[in-house]
């Protein structure tokens, strides 16, 4: 079997939010479809283990916010890598109450959607909300991002659709690839760390002692080189 063959999927990158008596919080997932649109309902698989999951429960009611292709690794990291659970992740990104008084995101969000849970599925490891939306709208018309690009372009990795871009910078420069061993991040030097300020070409040993991995914060000890 090759689970290579799974990224074939296309998938796109949301924040999942919820709350529940003034406590709010969310998630980054990619695994949400649209089901059926009479009445218009999507399906969302939820983690568990998180806090968000268990807020979604106890309200029953959700939003999901779909970030654009230029939100950063950091807003990415926030509530892709950070637990909830000790640390208020909702002080640090802008957002609005819906009128299911969920949180939506209000930065880097193309468009949001809220819903309410009809049902829910036990998956294992997750659990599969189907919500019937009760409002959504546009906040800003800019591309979506995919998991595809976050996970390809993003994180470093070749990219499939910008090859000679990146094929004309790997032969002027040594080939340095550094792995976060908290989050799976990939630094190359190659692309540099914009959304940090690090420009393309910046050696791992050059970038400033202040530099933290983009996705989760982790300090530069961390990293492995591949
Ligand atoms: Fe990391």
């Amino acid at each position: 079997m090759n689970l290579d063959a799974l990224f074939s999927m296309n998938c796109g990158m949301y924040v999942l939010c919820s709350g529940d008596a003034g406590r709010y919080n969310g998630l980054i997932i990619n695994a949400v479809v649209q089901v059926t649109a009479f009445p218009n309902q999507v399906i969302a698989s939820v983690n568990k283990e998180s806090l968000t999951c268990t807020l979604v429960q106890k309200s029953g009611h959700f939003t999901l916010s779909v970030l654009d292709k230029e939100a950063p690794l950091q807003l990415i990291g926030l509530f892709g890598f950070r637990t909830g659970k000790n640390f208020d992740k909702m002080t640090q990104v802008q957002y609005f109450l819906g009128k299911n008084g969920m949180p939506v995101i209000n930065e880097h969000t193309v468009a949001y959607l809220e819903a309410k849970v009809i049902s829910q599925l036990d998956a294992g490891t997750h659990i599969l909300l189907l919500g019937e939306i009760t409002e959504c709208d546009y906040l800003n018309k800019a591309e979506p991002m995919t998991y595809g690009y976050y996970r390809d372009v993003k994180g470093g990795k070749v990219p499939r659709t910008a090859a000679t871009y990146h094929e004309e910078s790997s032969k002027t420069m040594e080939l340095e690839r550094y792995r976060c061993s908290v989050c799976g991040y990939i630094y190359d030097s190659r692309f540099g760390d914009p959304d940090s300020g690090i420009a393309s070409g910046t050696r791992f040993a050059d970038l400033p002692e202040t530099w933290t991995c983009p996705v989760c914060g982790a300090t530069r000890e961390k990293f492995q080189r591949l």
